[in-house]
């Protein structure tokens, strides 16, 4: 079985902007995510991204918007030859209609650990807000709480020293 980092999007990969990021010159890289997801994938780790993205539910950006950002992201870090598995998000409104992917509820924990056979004992669930650590903990996934647009060197200690 494989081991993860399901990683959220907004404020640990990307800049919190505190307002919907859907335009790749508002895509701001975290400075250490590079380094960090180096660490991560030298360590044996397989990278994956769970975001929520209700503006495409909502009608402010469409899904098209947030797959050329994905690209974008998937091309800069291919270039640093860290290799994403795959960016599960939820497109949903949160208000109309309960959707079991958007965090924090499970689905898309539990699509990553089916598709990739992850063993979530060995696994984390990094974000900057508590649906994210609640999204991995219903999954079995442990969670690892950090500030918004910290660093992620710092964040992912727990997940390399062993
Ligand atoms: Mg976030
Ligand atoms: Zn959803």
């Amino acid at each position: 079985m494989n081991k993860a980092i399901l990683l959220d999007r907004d404020g640990v990969i990307n800049r919190e902007r505190n307002d919907y990021t859907f335009r790749i010159e508002d895509f701001e890289i975290l400075p250490d995510v590079v380094e960090a997801l180096k660490l991560l994938q030298k360590a044996g780790y397989l990278l994956i991204i769970i975001s929520n993205q209700s503006g495409i539910g909502r009608g402010l950006f469409k899904i098209e918007d947030t797959e050329k950002m994905h690209g974008h992201l998937l091309k800069k870090l291919e270039k640093e030859k860290i290799h994403i598995e795959e960016i599960y998000y939820c497109v949903h409104h949160p208000e109309t209609g309960s959707c079991l992917c958007r965090k924090p509820d499970s689905l898309h924990v539990e699509k990553a650990l089916a598709r990739f056979t992850i063993d979530p004992s060995l696994s984390y669930f990094i974000g900057d807000k508590e649906r994210d650590i609640l999204a991995g903990e219903k999954a079995g996934v442990k969670g690892i709480l950090m500030e918004s647009n910290s660093s992620l060197v710092k964040a992912i200690e727990p997940c390399i020293k062993k």
